[in-house]
């Protein structure tokens, strides 16, 4: 038997940390790029992600970035970043990517 697996709230304003996208099985530590254009669409606006495992995914208000609930843990994302919600203070994803 299968553990439920639930996704936490919607993140609308996501910016940097563990969340879940509808897009992938796994919950990753995902970055708001706002530096790739905002597009709007009919479902709102769009908001562009990358996790520190390196794949990009799109967020708007039918998909939203939800909180990471009791999806399991990237390891790869893990392995950088720790597993704590919040983890700003040990590292920040430029200083991951650049030396990670
Ligand atoms: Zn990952």
């Amino acid at each position: 038997m299968r553990r439920p697996v639930l996704s936490g709230p919607p993140l609308a304003n996501h910016v940097h940390g563990w969340a879940h996208s509808p897009a992938s099985q796994t919950g990753h530590v995902f970055r708001y790029l706002p530096a790739e254009v905002s597009k709007i669409s009919a479902r709102g606006q769009r908001r562009e992600y990358a996790s520190l495992c390196g794949f990009k995914v799109t967020a708007d208000a039918r998909w939203p970035m939800l909180g990471i609930g009791t999806w399991p843990h990237c390891s790869r994302c893990a392995k950088k970043y720790g597993r704590s919600p919040n983890n700003t203070e040990r590292t920040t994803f430029l200083e991951v990517m650049n030396h990670g």
